[in-house]
């Protein structure tokens, strides 16, 4: 696993689980999704009522499934988890449906990824608070109305947009959380130390905030690793020669670039003179599967304008030979 990698492990999400905010207010920046999710809980609090059921949005590690807990946590009910990946077939949602107790609230992680026929049964489900039981197979098959609880479904996905229109139609409400800006990622690096009971200094929670590629779950994994170094290296306190140092030994660089991402930019620079050059070229220039360098490393490069997409291949940008401390070839067209 990498260290800047947004997705986490099951070991790393026991880890995580004793950082997660567990109220609204606990909740670190997206303000825009924080106050429209208020209003939706509070509205259904105060009519004594299930909310709508609620599609969060967003890249991997930016609080998804902490709103869920917070959801359940501030109607008083509790949360059952499932997957998209999780459901093989209609029958196992269908069960996990009918086992809901009145007003609980169901997350399902990567709804994107369920399979057809189980997405065609929740949405009925959603709508109508029913499954169709199938009995029997052939012509004499027939379907059992089944009446379920009220419950609250609340949907992740990292893009809305894979969601099929009669699915993303059944949820009232749809949150878009962000990339978090520095500020908010040292709130959030802040608290988690306060939590852990380590002293963090203001400039070390900045430099840990800067590395952590506007995501609070690398922010809180950089911090841990930061407070390795302290204590077997350090004084034991989180300051900015300690955050300085273990990201050097972990090579995080001062934007959150790690060893594959330099790699890649380094390639296309010095082997390929900028580009433009294919990505299985790129690839297999830095001993990667292209599959690997298109998903792990690109989006955040592309994002922060670090490598550019043309049809004819990846190129480099001005920012790219900057970072890299490189002298871009002179053009000799102009
Ligand atoms: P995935 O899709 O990979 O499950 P996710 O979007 O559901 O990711 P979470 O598991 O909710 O992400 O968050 C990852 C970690 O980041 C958690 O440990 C949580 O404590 C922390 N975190 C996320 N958002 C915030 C926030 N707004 N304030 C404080 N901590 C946060």
């Amino acid at each position: 696993q990498r260290l800047v990698s947004n997705g986490a492990d099951d070991l790393e999400r026991a880890a995580e689980a004793a950082l997660r905010p567990r109220t609204l207010t606990e909740f670190v920046g997206q303000p825009i999704v924080r106050e429209q999710l208020k209003l939706v809980l509070d509205a259904a609090k105060g009519r004594g009522a299930s909310p709508d059921h609620v599609l969060l949005s967003g890249p991997p590690g930016l609080g998804k499934t902490t709103l869920a807990m917070i959801i359940a946590a501030e109607l008083g009910v509790s949360l059952r988890v499932t997957s998209g990946p999780a459901i093989q077939h209609a029958g196992d949602l269908a069960a996990v449906l009918s086992s809901l107790d009145e007003g609980e609230v169901l997350f399902i992680d990567e709804i994107h990824r369920l399979a057809r026929p189980a997405e065609e049964l929740l949405y009925v489900a959603m709508e109508d608070f029913r499954v169709d039981v199938v009995v029997g197979k052939g012509a004499g098959a027939s379907a059992i109305p089944l009446s379920l609880p009220r419950f609250t479904a609340v949907g992740a996905t990292t893009r809305a947009g894979l969601l099929p229109a009669p699915l993303r139609d059944r949820f009232g409400f749809t949150g878009h959380l962000d990339f978090y800006d520095a500020t908010d990622l040292e709130r959030v690096v802040h608290r988690s130390a306060h939590l852990l009971g380590v002293e963090l200094s203001p400039q070390a929670a900045q430099e840990i905030a800067t590395r952590s590629r506007g995501t609070p779950r690398i922010a809180n994994r950089l911090l841990r690793r930061v407070r390795d170094w302290a204590q077997v290296k350090g004084t034991g306190v989180l300051d900015l020669s300690a955050a300085q140092a273990a990201l050097t030994v972990y090579e995080v660089d001062a934007l959150g670039l790690d060893r594959l991402d330099r790699a890649v930019l380094t390639a296309l620079c010095t082997r390929f003179g900028g580009g433009p050059v294919g990505l299985s070229t790129l690839a297999v220039t830095v001993g990667e599967e292209p599959e690997t360098v298109e998903t792990v490393a690109e989006p955040f490069l592309v994002r922060e304008g670090l490598m550019g997409r043309t049809p004819r291949g990846r190129i480099a940008t001005p920012a790219t030979w900057q970072h890299l401390g490189l002298t871009p070839p002179q053009d000799n067209t102009t």
